[in-house]
C-alpha cells in the first residue's frame, strides 16, 4: 500500500479548499488525520508499516501525545507482543506530561509516535515529559512529516511514512491569502 496523499484523500484525511488553521494563518490543503485512524483496517496499513521500522530502536514502550498521537501509538504498540502504550496529556502552561499513574522505568527506552510532525515542537513536549520521568527517547515515528526542522532530534532516529517537503503545504497571513481574494469561503475542518 502506498502512504502518499491520495491515500489519504480516499479517507477525507487530506482535503484540499480553503482553511482557517488554529494558527489563524490560511492554508488550501488540510491534513486530518482523524478521518484516517477512523478506519481501523486503513490505518494499520500506515501503522503496521511504522510498528516495523521503529521495532529495531529496541523499545517496547510507545508514547503518544493526546490527541492525535494516541491511536497510531496505540496501533503501533499493539503490533509488538510485548508492545505498552502510555500517552501524554498538555497541562496548564502549555507542557505535557504523564498522568493517570502512567510511569517508566529508569532509563526506559521510549519511542513517540504523533500522526503529523510540522515543527516538532509537539514532539519536543512529549521528549520534555519523558525525561522528567526518566525515560531515553531512541526514535520518533510520525505517519506524516510536514518538514520537521530540529537538528537535536539528530540524537535518536526518524520514521515517517510520508515525507512532503518543508513548505509543500503553504499557509498565508489572511490579508495576503490567494484564496480569500478570490472570495473562496473559509472552513475549520476539526471544529
Ligand atoms: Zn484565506
Amino acid at each position: 500500500m502506498p502512504w502518499d496523499l491520495s491515500e489519504l484523500s480516499k479517507h477525507q484525511a487530506y482535503l484540499r479548499g480553503h482553511f482557517l488553521l488554529t494558527t489563524g494563518r490560511h492554508s488550501d490543503q488540510f491534513l486530518l488525520m482523524a478521518r484516517l485512524t477512523e478506519n481501523p483496517q486503513a490505518l494499520a496499513g500506515w501503522t503496521k508499516e511504522l510498528a516495523r521500522r521503529l521495532k529495531g530502536y529496541g523499545a517496547r514502550t510507545v508514547v503518544g501525545p493526546a490527541l492525535g498521537g494516541i491511536i497510531p501509538a496505540y496501533a503501533v504498540a499493539s503490533e509488538w507482543e510485548n508492545g505498552r502504550m502510555l500517552f501524554t496529556e498538555k497541562v496548564e502552561g502549555g507542557a505535557m506530561r504523564f498522568k493517570r499513574g502512567f510511569t517508566l522505568a529508569p532509563q526506559e527506552p521510549v519511542v513517540v509516535v504523533e500522526d503529523v510532525v510540522t515543527t516538532g515542537s509537539s514532539v519536543d513536549k512529549v521528549i520534555q515529559a519523558i525525561k522528567e520521568a526518566g525515560g531515553i527517547v531512541v526514535a520518533v515515528g510520525a505517519l506524516v512529516d510536514r518538514g520537521h526542522a530540529k537538528p537535536h532530534w539528530d540524537d535518536f532516529g526518524f520514521e515517517s511514512l510520508l515525507r512532503l517537503a518543508p513548505g509543500s503545504i503553504p499557509t498565508w497571513d489572511p490579508r495576503e491569502c490567494p484564496l480569500c481574494q478570490e472570495g473562496l469561503p473559509l472552513s475549520r475542518p476539526k471544529a
